[in-house]
């Protein structure tokens, strides 16, 4: 996409894809909550997850110092404990492009699709189908979400670290 008078548009300039490392489970989880692409390579060897990163582009997230002293790789060795201290490690380390906030199941880091009203009154309790009016559901496990106290906590949460958030992210309260 490019946009009028032909400069290219941010989000159209670079996509970043991740691929976590088994140490790295919670960090998957939160970037996939930002919106971001982030494969998970619980289970995979050293030599298969450099030739995954490579064939998906993905950038290699780990905790293994012998690892990230491959060449060729885009990798990003993590040293803090703390989810706050990972997602710095992150920033410091990679240009991120504005992603769409909670788009991507957290589960299995497919994209969430919408889901009229009516589609989803029987997947959701029905005070929620009462008091909510957005709901997206995983094309790959079935989960249902929407705007509930987890998603509070989690904004909450970036504020407080002092995350880049769109300028159109509802306020704490009231999502
Ligand atoms: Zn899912």
């Amino acid at each position: 996409m490019v946009a009028e008078g032909g400069q290219p548009t941010k989000q159209s300039v670079f996509v970043v894809k991740f691929l976590a490392d088994a140490m790295l489970g919670r960090l998957m989880t939160w970037l996939r909550l930002l919106g971001y692409d982030t494969a998970w390579a619980d289970d995979l060897a050293d030599s298969q997850i450099a030739r995954l990163a490579r064939s998906e582009g993905r950038i290699v997230l780990t905790r293994d110092t012998q690892f990230a002293r491959r060449k060729g790789l885009p990798i990003v060795l993590f040293h803090e404990q703390t989810l706050a201290g990972e997602l710095q490690e992150l920033r410091q380390s990679v240009t991120l492009p504005p992603a769409d906030l909670f788009s991507r199941c957290p589960v299995c880091n497919a994209t969430l699709q919408l889901l009229t009203r009516e589609t989803a009154k029987p997947l959701v309790p029905p005070y929620v189908w009462q008091t909510q009016t957005t709901f997206r559901r995983c094309p790959h496990c079935g989960r249902v979400y929407w705007a509930g106290t987890h998603r509070q906590h989690v904004l909450a949460f970036l504020r407080e670290i002092g995350w880049p958030l769109a300028k159109n992210t509802p306020p704490v309260g009231t999502d």
